[in-house]
């Protein structure tokens, strides 16, 4: 069994001439080839894998990370269309206070309106000693950021924010980046689902998944926030939806580092019965038995069609 991954799926992004995505019709393609070549896994038999033994189903599963409004607006009709579903996971910080993007999306939604090389330079603009973080300052002295093409800049952009800029002040710079987006509140709700939507995605035949409270990185987290990161989210999509059909659970950012035991630990505590990461190859019986809290899945780049055309998101990396 295969278990894909996707994140923004759409056609060409009005006013973002940098962003990366994969292109709605790429993503048709790439269904079609996937149901020919693998074919899709029924829901009802996804489930039935982790109540029963004996053989796993073969085919695919399709999950979408994030919460975007993408995944209404363009994913669920295609899925109706083909009769088949998916895992849709998400972050319910986003619905609980003001109306901001996550900072990964920030930094997305940056890049792909003004490209590495004036975003970089925007950013060098805010920069002062006080906001880095103390022990890469001589690190970055060291290093220039000069004279680049887009993507070595946006490159250089993602690493002075998420590695020189010390952690508790990268909000407060890409708020002062993002004014000149002008309301964010409005980005906002062009950019992620509703609460309305998370339930209809159930009420449709889709599964709702967690994707934590603020997409932070587990490990970084004492156990008290992370139990604080599964429990309220889980309520939250809980009473969303009006009673989630299976817990499951996507790990931000997927990777084996970004979580700990204690995250595995809280979430068989919660009654969390499947949990996603990425990995990149087969989901075996033996993970279904063994390890459900680690099932691995697939960048869909790696499937003909599936790449990402332009602008700042690579998959896997912030
Ligand atoms: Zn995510």
């Amino acid at each position: 069994m295969k278990i894909l991954y996707y994140h923004y799926v759409r056609p060409a992004p009005d006013g973002l001439p940098h962003f990366r995505y994969l292109h709605l019709d790429d993503f048709k393609v790439q269904l079609d080839m996937l149901d020919k070549d693998y074919g899709f896994v029924k829901k009802r038999d996804f489930l039935e894998a982790f109540e029963q033994g004996g053989s796993l189903p073969e085919g695919v599963v399709l999950t979408f990370d994030d919460g975007f409004k993408d995944h209404v607006h363009y994913v669920l009709p295609e899925l109706k269309r083909r009769g088949i579903w998916g895992f849709f996971f998400i972050s319910t910080g986003l619905y609980a206070g003001e109306k901001k993007l996550l900072n990964v999306h920030r930094v997305h939604n940056l890049l792909g309106r003004h490209g590495g090389v004036v975003m970089l330079d925007a950013l060098r603009r805010q920069l002062t000693p006080e906001v880095m973080a103390h022990e890469h300052v001589e690190e970055f002295q060291r290093e220039t950021y000069t004279h680049q093409d887009n993507d070595q800049a946006t490159n250089d952009f993602k690493r002075i924010i998420n590695y020189f800029i010390a952690p508790g002040n990268q909000g407060e710079i890409l708020d002062r980046l993002m004014m000149d987006f002008g309301d964010e509140v409005q980005l906002f709700d062009a950019f992620y689902m509703s609460a309305d939507e998370i339930h209809a995605l159930q009420d449709e035949g889709m599964i709702v998944g967690n994707h934590s409270v603020t997409h932070p990185v587990f490990s970084n987290l004492s156990v008290d926030d992370q139990r604080v990161e599964i429990q309220d989210s889980f309520a939250f999509l809980d009473k969303a939806v009006g009673g989630l059909e299976v817990k499951a659970f996507g790990y931000p950012f997927g990777h084996k580092h970004t979580y700990t035991e204690e995250t595995m630990s809280l979430l068989r505590e919660t009654g969390c019965r499947m949990a996603f990461t990425t990995g990149n190859r087969d989901v075996v019986r033996r993970d279904i038995e063994e390890a459900p809290l680690e099932l691995p899945r697939y960048d869909c780049n790696l499937f003909p069609h599936g790449r990402a055309s332009y602008g700042p998101y690579r998959p896997g990396e912030f």
